[in-house]
């Protein structure tokens, strides 16, 4: 038997037989792993609090074979006005759902858990439009997973000038005369790229911290969205949680 300690959040769960529950925990240097938590569905069980869905915690495991077992558990962040918004439980359920996807286990995770916790924060603690929040942490994610889009000049000329489209075939931006000859490339405003290039830019803590004009809010989303979809070769929805 091997103990170990590691901090996480709890991104799904399932019910076992009894008090039982199943968790799949994200974290920073073990990647998704699975754990049980014994009990923790009883009223008065100390791990109630800490292995609740979207909890941060740290977490006392044991490793019998494949299996992970919480010994104990502390909260850290539980995000509470998550839990108390349904539209807020929606999209922080939505973007779970991405980063479930694109973790695996015994895969170091930190920039990526990093970066769920700054957007469950988001969602939680700030009034910024939702859907924006959805949009920077999509494009962001995709730097991560390697998939850099070129933001800083014509993917086609190399021209610096008149950007005007972004490529989602060719991975970057086009200039106006070179996307008018890409038939899939998406029209930008100038505000849309400088929100991209700033988004890819900024340092890990800084990427929520700016605005964009209401109009290209829409833009945004439409580019990271598609850009996602056709690097993880699936079509996210946010989908209503009745
Ligand atoms: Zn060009």
């Amino acid at each position: 038997m091997k103990y170990l300690k590691t901090s996480g959040v709890v991104i799904a769960e399932s019910s076992m037989e009894d008090y039982d529950k199943m968790l799949t925990v994200l974290t920073p240097n073990m990647g998704k792993i699975s754990c049980i938590a014994r009990g923790a569905k009883k009223n008065n069980s100390p791990l109630m609090a800490g292995t609740q869905y979207l909890c941060f915690s740290d977490f006392n495991l044991y490793k019998t074979k494949d299996t992970y077992s919480i010994n104990s558990c502390e909260t850290i962040e539980v995000f509470y006005n998550i839990r108390t918004d349904l539209d807020k439980l929606t999209v922080a359920s939505f973007v779970t759902k991405i980063i479930n996807d694109v973790t695996t286990e015994n895969q170091g995770s930190f920039n990526t858990l990093k970066l769920y916790l700054n957007t469950l924060y988001m969602i939680s603690e700030t009034d910024k439009d939702l859907d924006f929040i959805v949009s920077v942490f999509k494009l962001r994610l995709l730097k991560i997973l390697g998939f850099m889009p070129n933001v800083s000049e014509c993917v086609e000329c190399k021209s610096k000038n008149k950007i005007a489209y972004f490529s989602i075939k060719d991975d970057g931006v086009k200039c106006k005369k070179c996307g008018k000859l890409d038939k899939g490339a998406i029209q930008i405003s100038e505000a849309t790229l400088n929100a991209m290039k700033y988004i890819l830019g900024a340092d890990s803590k800084k990427i929520f911290n700016f605005s964009i004009p209401k109009e290209c809010e829409k833009e945004l989303e439409i580019v990271t969205s598609l850009y996602l979809n056709e690097k993880l070769e699936k079509e996210y929805k946010i989908e209503k949680i009745v």
